[in-house]
């Protein structure tokens, strides 16, 4: 079934319409100029890990690029958590996405009404599941992620992802899994969905997220690895040094916790402080997991 066939609601602006009939005019602001700023979140039994947090981060990714969503943070969360339900599914991801309409063309549209619509299936894992527990495999992008001078790097803005596509695509073609993109000083950035971490004598290494995304998962991770009492640096790390590294993993909300095998010329067993986080993980999500673990 073609993704926008398939069955149930998405909220459009306020209102649950029919799947199939959620809509857009082909002149839309969002589509020919990337206006659009999105979220993905998953569910789990029943509930949206961190839900607050990506809503937040959704309204600070619209601001700047220079618009107001006109829904208040509690609006979305409410929103999110009505569609869950109406959707009926306990483990699912969510999609909010919003975008500049279709009421002027060209690069300015300050009038242009603000549009929000949030979607919500079912996509129980990112990569190859067998693939996944072996470790991925990943290529060295070409493309850079772009100076903070260059693009608004902090928000989670449609425009950025045109060059995590190319680099997907790119890396797909060649049989890898994903690609670990580097940041336009040469330094490791991410991969194109997701936060990148490292594994040297028990300590994990991560870049600082100056000109990417400072992922939620990232975040969670690095308080899980702490309250384990692993120590986290976080700093510029050069791809040379990938050689002196024995783990690697990606975090993300669509990736949750993914070790890597391979990068370009370099090799990363799965070890014991990847296996930790991933089950660490997987148990902070659920919420009644979580509370067992407290
Ligand atoms: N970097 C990029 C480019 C991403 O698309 C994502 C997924 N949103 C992440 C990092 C991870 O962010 P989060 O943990 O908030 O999902």
């Amino acid at each position: 079934v073609p993704f926008d066939q398939l069955e149930g609601f998405i909220w459009l602006n306020g209102e649950f319409v029919k799947w199939a009939d959620a809509k857009i005019h082909v002149l839309t602001h969002g589509l020919h100029y990337a206006s659009a700023v999105f979220e993905g979140e998953r569910a789990y039994d029943g509930e949206i890990f961190k839900l607050n947090e990506h809503t937040e981060r959704l309204h600070e990714s619209a601001r700047i690029l220079g618009f107001r969503i006109p829904w208040s943070v509690e609006e979305i969360n409410e929103a999110c958590t009505a569609l869950l339900a109406k959707q009926g599914f306990v483990d699912a991801y969510v999609r909010p996405i919003a975008w500049r309409g279709s009421e002027m063309m060209g690069v300015s549209a300050q009038n242009n009404r603000i549009n929000l619509a949030i979607a919500i299936w079912q996509w129980p894992s990112y990569f190859d599941p067998e693939q996944r527990l072996k470790g991925i495999r990943l290529d060295i992008a070409e493309y850079c992620r772009p100076d903070p001078r260059t693009a608004p790097s902090k928000s989670k803005a449609a425009g950025l992802y045109m060059i995590c596509t190319l680099s997907k695509h790119a890396a797909e073609a060649k049989g890898y899994a994903d690609a670990m993109m580097l940041d336009w000083r040469g330094q490791v950035a991410e991969a194109t969905g997701a936060n990148i971490f490292f594994v040297k004598d028990g300590v994990i290494h991560t870049p600082t997220p100056d000109c990417f995304l400072d992922g939620i998962t990232r975040r969670t991770v690095i308080d899980l690895a702490r309250r384990r009492g692993i120590e986290v640096v976080e700093r510029a790390i050069m791809p040379d040094e990938l050689t002196g590294f024995e783990q690697c993993f990606l975090c993300g909300t669509a990736a949750e916790v993914t070790p890597v095998s391979e990068i370009g010329p370099y090799r990363f067993e799965v070890g014991e402080i990847t296996r930790l986080l991933m089950n660490d993980y997987a148990n902070e999500v659920r919420p009644g997991l979580r509370a067992a673990a407290q």
